[in-house]
């Protein structure tokens, strides 16, 4: 009776990436974990079969980044290279586009990042201004673009635009495959406090010029296209999040059962045990709206699976949060040593709350379009 109680093939398959990541743990080294899942089929899990993928779904490769970060090794480029850009060339690729990525994409030996946030719209994604404009055949991109992970990587960047007849308004979102060494695109490094292997970029495209077939499905199709993207890109970051607050907690679990400064050890007081069981009751919730809507999106039930998306993106994001914190605490001073590792989790646990889509506006989206509140802006 998935997704309330998991099946048998989705508890082997977080046993056995669960056995993967905890062989290269928190000090793995992240190029070799990236193709070693790959290798055993795991990074492209999600993608079609005859694509070289594993021909499952969202809820399977949400397996997978889980566990990875449930051992204390995330892969955040999984959120975007096969769960976003893989999905949407998948359902809206052309074959020739189909051909080119998707082997690669599930194999790991390419890698896509995806940008869609502008330094002037930010939440807003109705105010973007990445504009695209026919000149003959091709296609000549304009913008810029703030915060995109992994560019630097990644052989090309999925854009979203607009065309230049759709240039105000409404979002009519188009995307657009831009390669790392296209003339006119350049990116640059975002000092972030953030100690991730993935780095933030903002990125300049100055008319960029792009062959028809770089623009993925139907310029008119609109937000369809882009929201087969974004729901796994929320379970996706509710995977993210779910996993490094179990990681997290499990830290802290390890240590309160052994640290003894009174007679008993610190998890015997319940002003630590009680919130490292609601840590884990939060986390746990969390990880049922996340399969919930996993199991929708994988469905095909694209509005359903939107809404029980957000919802497991705002938990899981507070609830990394607030794991973090209580396993930071449950430390005491060593919270904040560099050899227990978990200090540096605080910044990292706040990505969830903000990207890709921040706590603020899942309120927003639940207060009106499941509760039918009226909107402030
Ligand atoms: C580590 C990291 C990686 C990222 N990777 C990517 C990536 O690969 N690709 C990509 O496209 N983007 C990426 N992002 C960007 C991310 O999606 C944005 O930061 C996020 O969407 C928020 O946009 P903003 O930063 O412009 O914040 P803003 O929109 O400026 O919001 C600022 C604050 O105001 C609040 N707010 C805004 N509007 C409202 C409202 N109507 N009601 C109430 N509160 C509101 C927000 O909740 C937030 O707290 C990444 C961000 C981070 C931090």
């Amino acid at each position: 009776m998935p997704p309330v109680v998991e099946t048998e093939e989705h508890t082997a398959l977080r046993a056995a990436v669960a056995a993967l990541g905890n062989r290269h743990g928190r000090n793995h080294v992240p190029d070799e974990l990236w193709s070693e899942t790959a290798k055993l089929g795991y990074l492209g899990v999600n993608l079609p079969e005859e694509y070289g993928g594993g021909g499952g779904g969202i809820s399977e490769l949400s397996i997978v980044l889980e566990e990875l970060g449930a051992a204390g090794s995330p892969l955040l480029m999984m959120i975007v290279s096969p769960a976003i850009c893989g999905t949407v060339i998948a359902r809206f690729g052309t074959d020739t586009q189909k051909q080119e990525w998707l082997p690669g994409l599930a194999d790991g030996t390419r890698l896509m990042a995806f940008g869609i946030t502008e330094p002037d719209a930010g939440s807003n994604s109705h105010r973007l201004t990445t504009t695209a404009r026919r000149d003959g055949a091709d296609w000549l991109l304009t913008g810029r673009k703030v915060f995109i992970s992994g560019v630097d990587k990644a052989d090309a960047t999925l854009i979203v635009g607009r065309t230049e007849d759709a240039r105000t308004g409404r979002l009519k979102p188009c995307l657009f495959i831009v390669p790392r060494e296209a003339a006119g695109f350049e990116h640059r490094r975002i000092d972030m406090e953030l100690h991730t292997t993935e780095k933030q970029f903002e990125l300049t495209l100055d008319e960029v010029r792009l062959p028809a077939d770089a623009l993925v499905g139907d310029e008119d199709a609109g937000l369809l296209q882009l929201f087969a993207g974004l729901n796994p890109e929320r379970i996706m970051t509710a995977a993210f999040a779910i996993g490094m607050g179990r990681y997290a907690l499990s830290r802290a679990i390890e240590y309160a059962r052994e640290r003894t400064v009174w007679k008993e050890p610190i998890g015997a007081h319940q002003a630590i045990a009680h919130p490292l069981a609601q840590a884990h009751i939060d986390l746990e919730l969390a990880r049922l709206m996340m399969q919930k809507a996993a199991a929708l999106y994988d469905a095909g039930d694209d509005t359903a699976a939107g809404e029980a998306a957000n919802m497991a993106k705002y938990a899981a994001g507070e609830a990394c949060v607030k794991a973090v914190d209580q396993a930071v605490h449950t430390l005491g001073g060593n919270g904040l040593t560099r050899e227990y590792g978990l200090a540096s989790l605080i910044t990292a646990a706040r990505v969830a709350r903000i990207a890709p889509v921040s706590r603020e506006m899942i309120l927003n989206y639940v207060s009106h379009q499941t509760l039918g509140l009226p909107k402030s802006y």
